[in-house]
């Protein structure tokens, strides 16, 4: 359900806020001091005074949310239907009328300030890469993937405007990670699989080359599928997970197409975060997302 009341009253935006973020006891975000007392407040927000360092703050000074003349309950409904629904930050700007720098703004300092997903690979894996269009802002769509098999046509390259992807599925544990890359190439790759729990990982591919080295190292056990060859799933030998998850990367990015390059990890940040509270109900999925910006 969505949270209407959030987003009708700035009070409620307000105590929504101070709920998460003092969720540890209250502590003053200069000198980290937890001696602080309620002193008056600032609009609806509470304001404290650290009696470590003399100086107040309030519910938002030190978050993202700080120092924006918009209501807070405007830019937490901005946040919520741009992950639940996917909503381009040009759409948000006519709903919650403010002017196109001040919403790609904020949305990009929200995303920004995602942490990277952890990777911590069970195994077995999948890994694939997709390559999309960033760069030339909003004015090619997408391409589909590179051809398939053993050929290096059609692949795309950082500085030719469409960055590799990758996408790894993780079995053991269900996670999905998507992370743009400068290069597809082999240390790029080791350094994806490098957070293992297991001494060897299993993952699956597809034939790309620069995945080959891999067959060499006893860490990895690989074994790939060659859809060339009209071959697309050997049991339990594919990499459809990540072929499907990349199509809902995909749809992510559908509507900021404008995305260039340098702000792919940010959206794709975003992507990752919209997956994790996706099932939660509307106003625990917005605390996660204020939650995942402090
Ligand atoms: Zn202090």
């Amino acid at each position: 359900m969505i949270p209407l009341d959030v987003f009708s009253s700035e009070s409620i935006a307000a105590d929504l806020l101070q709920q998460v973020r003092w969720r540890d006891g209250v502590t003053c975000p200069r000198c980290r001091s937890d001696r602080t007392v309620r002193n008056g407040s600032y609009r609806e927000f509470q304001r404290y005074l650290c009696k470590n360092c003399d100086r107040t703050f309030n519910d938002k000074t030190g978050t993202i949310f700080a120092h924006s003349k918009v209501a807070l309950r405007r830019w937490l409904f901005s946040i919520y239907a741009f992950l639940r629904f996917n909503t381009s930050l040009r759409q948000l700007q006519c709903e919650i009328e403010v002017t196109h720098k001040t919403i790609h703004r904020r949305i990009e300092r929200f995303a920004r300030a995602l942490d990277a997903p952890s990777l911590d690979l069970v195994g077995p894996v999948e890994i694939d890469e997709v390559y999309v269009s960033a760069g030339k802002k909003g004015r090619e769509r997408d391409q589909p993937s590179r051809p398939r098999g053993l050929s290096t046509r059609g692949r795309g390259s950082y500085d030719g405007d469409k960055p590799p992807v990758f996408i790894i599925a993780d079995r053991g544990t269900g996670q999905r990670y998507v992370i743009p890359a400068k290069a597809a190439d082999e240390s790029t790759i080791r350094l994806l699989l490098a957070d293992r729990n297991e001494e060897s990982l299993t993952v699956y591919t597809d034939g790309f080359r620069a995945y080959e080295p891999l067959d060499a190292d006893d860490a990895f056990d690989r074994e790939y599928v060659v859809h060339g060859d009209g071959e697309y799933a050997d049991d339990e030998v594919h990499v459809n997970t990540c072929e499907s998850h990349a199509s809902l990367t995909r749809r992510w990015l559908s509507p900021h197409r404008g995305v260039s390059k340098d702000k792919l990890t940010q959206y794709l940040r975003a992507f990752q975060l919209r997956r994790e509270l996706f099932r939660e109900p509307g106003r625990d999925a917005l605390k996660h997302a204020v939650r995942a910006t402090l």
